[in-house]
């Protein structure tokens, strides 16, 4: 059974494509239509046209097209089904109760049974943490200074030195090796049998924006390698659709988020009372991050490590940023290297003063491109002026423009 031709088209109708879109895309007016870059493929000029009129979509880059339907089923990787209850809900449309077909049944079942198996194993990981068993974790963390408060907050666990620990908890459980192989939370190997991916190591539940978990990350108690390690990618598991700690920090009604590093960076800004802090999971910063916080806030602050690293990891995430239309600052946490540290050591006060201290981005650019240039060479400050130059034509708008060219004249 699917829906009726007529409530698709109800609900196709009662949401405007270009206001739809233009919470993925940056979208700018251009006589009857709107360009933006395309979501589908790598491009820097915009070919990727909404029509309201047609309430249609069109990239003359790749060919993509289709409606507001369509859009979210590839954007979001939805079923027709799951993008139709986003969008009637969205609209305040009501859908009539529907039977699913036995694939869609079986695809939507399986989601629900990995979300219900991650739940009981991070359950059973904040046990162990606080059992006899955690108590390395545990004192790991409380080197840490994280409260318990914290901890239950995040729901961190330990996973055990035994290597089919949770695998065996599970089986008890009744869950059935189809279920558990779609969780990543194991691997089936014909020699060694089952084991579990995470032991000896401190748990930290990823959770989506509705507060399911969906994944882990865990950090090695002892030398092994790799020190963080991440569940897999899985049928509810996207690491470029998620960020951690962005189930809290969409409540925090505040009008920005701290973007940071890792799992520890996000804990101890909370921790801190700066609840409005996430960061990106295992994995570089995409513009899928950048269109999400988009969703939530229209300015970011980063506060990525001080070192070179995050230095560079900071350059590499601005654009994206910029592309969908954040505001972006850069927070500067000399002499310490991250929050967590610079916390500790000046305390909530002071961080809160840099951050509304914080540099605009393009300064900060700037002040990295010189580093570059021997600046009491004449023939080298000529070089930077170029560059700066070059980069100030990244600005489309003019007044834009020139408010920088102010900015960096003075
Ligand atoms: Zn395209």
């Amino acid at each position: 059974m699917f829906y009726s031709e007529d409530i698709i088209e109800q609900v196709r109708t009662e949401n405007d494509i270009v206001e739809v879109i233009g919470d993925y895309v940056k979208l700018q007016k251009k006589g009857s239509s709107y360009f933006g870059l395309c979501p589908f493929h790598n491009e820097k000029s915009p070919s990727f046209s909404v029509s309201p009129n047609k309430q249609m979509y069109y990239c003359f880059g790749c060919g993509e097209g289709g409606n507001v339907i369509s859009f979210l089923m590839k954007y979001e990787n939805y079923t027709f089904i799951e993008a139709m209850e986003v969008l009637a809900n969205r609209a305040g449309v009501e859908l009539p109760k529907m039977e699913y077909s036995k694939e869609q049944r079986r695809e939507k079942d399986l989601k629900t049974k990995i979300i219900e198996i991650n739940t009981e194993a991070a359950k059973y990981f904040h046990y162990l943490l606080k059992s006899d068993r955690g108590k390395l974790a545990y004192n790991y963390l409380m080197g840490r200074q994280l409260s318990d408060e914290i901890i239950v907050k995040f729901g961190l666990g330990y996973s055990d030195k035994y290597s089919n620990n949770l695998y065996m908890y599970l089986k008890k459980k009744g869950y059935n090796d189809n279920e558990l192989r779609e969780t990543g939370l194991f691997t089936y190997d014909e020699k060694r049998g089952v084991t579990d991916k995470f032991w000896n190591r401190v748990m930290f539940p990823i959770m989506d924006a509705n507060n399911r978990v969906i994944a882990f990350g865990g950090r090695v108690m002892g030398d092994a390698k790799p020190k963080y390690l991440n569940s897999p990618e899985t049928k509810v598991f996207d690491k470029s659709r998620n960020l951690y700690g962005l189930n809290v920090a969409r409540s925090s009604r505040k009008d920005y988020f701290l973007i940071c590093e890792g799992y520890m960076d996000v804990i101890s800004l909370h921790q801190a009372g700066f609840n409005n802090a996430v960061a990106a999971l295992g994995t570089a910063f995409t513009q899928r991050h950048a269109t999400l916080i988009k969703r939530y806030v229209k300015e970011v602050v980063l506060t990525f490590d001080s070192d070179e690293a995050g230095i560079k990891a900071a350059l590499r995430a601005i654009p994206y940023l910029r592309d969908a239309g954040l505001a972006i600052k850069v927070l500067n946490m000399k002499p310490y290297k991250d929050p967590d540290e610079f916390i500790k050591a000046l305390g909530r006060d002071a961080y809160e003063e840099r951050i509304k201290n914080a540099t605009n981005f393009f300064i900060f650019q700037v002040e990295q491109e010189q580093k570059k240039y021997n600046l009491n060479d004449p023939q080298e400050k000529t070089a930077f002026h170029k560059q700066v130059a070059e980069m100030l034509l990244e600005f489309k708008d003019e007044i834009e423009r020139d408010n920088y060219l102010d900015s960096v004249c003075s």
